[in-house]
């Protein structure tokens, strides 16, 4: 893998790939279609090398991790939300005032144009195995053309005030959304502390996942 990062020739991208392999633990698939997109959001938005950005992944599959350490948009700064919908998609906008509007665009790989190469096709279909080195080459080869994307702009939500308050069930304390008297773990039985058999990685998705 350290060699297929080499052998990017583009220096700015290498750059990133290598930074995002470090940050990640390795190049794979889904971490280059991350890279790609960032790469095309900066473009279509004209962002500036530092500039903060809002980043809404569509997956928590390391589509999220590129954008972490080349944009700063972390979970912990609130500049990056996981939308779990299982699609290889990604909505970047621009910092605005709230009330204002800002541009955005979302980026998706699209199933139509990956068509046109059989084996990354494969890949992102799942429908036979294909080696993450052969798929990380043929997303460099195949550059932007794989993606389709459409740039919107978007009123900038006010942020809420927050309301801190003590759980009537728990004691403990926790952000209050309206007056309600439980936190959301006492208010929901589903919030409970069971782990969920089905949020549990398969060990193939530990060996090998697919992106
Ligand atoms: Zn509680």
């Amino acid at each position: 893998m350290d060699e297929l990062i080499e052998k990017i020739r583009d220096p700015m991208l290498r750059a990133q790939a290598e930074k995002v392999a470090a940050f990640h633990g390795y190049l794979s698939p889904g971490a280059l279609v991350g890279i790609q997109m960032f790469n095309i959001a900066r473009k279509m938005l004209n962002l500036s090398s530092c500039e903060r950005i809002f980043v809404t992944s569509e997956t928590c599959n390391c589509l999220p991790d590129p954008f972490q350490v080349l944009a700063k948009a972390t979970v912990g700064n609130k500049g990056l939300k996981i939308e779990d919908l299982g699609k290889m998609a990604v909505t970047i906008n621009k910092v605005g005032l709230a009330g204002c509007r800002t541009q955005a665009v979302r980026i998706v790989l699209d199933p139509a144009k990956t068509k046109r190469f059989p084996r990354l096709h494969a890949w992102f279909m799942k429908s036979c195995k294909v080696s993450h080195d052969e798929v990380v080459s043929i997303l460099l080869e195949a550059g932007e053309s794989v993606y389709t994307w459409e740039a919107f702009e978007l009123e900038v939500p006010e942020r809420p005030r927050k309301k801190i308050a003590i759980c009537e069930g728990c004691g403990e304390s926790f952000i209050q959304m309206e007056s309600e008297p439980l936190c959301k773990t006492c208010l929901e039985p589903s919030n409970n502390r069971e782990p969920s058999p089905s949020n549990n990685p398969s060990l193939e998705d530990l060996l090998c996942p697919r992106s």
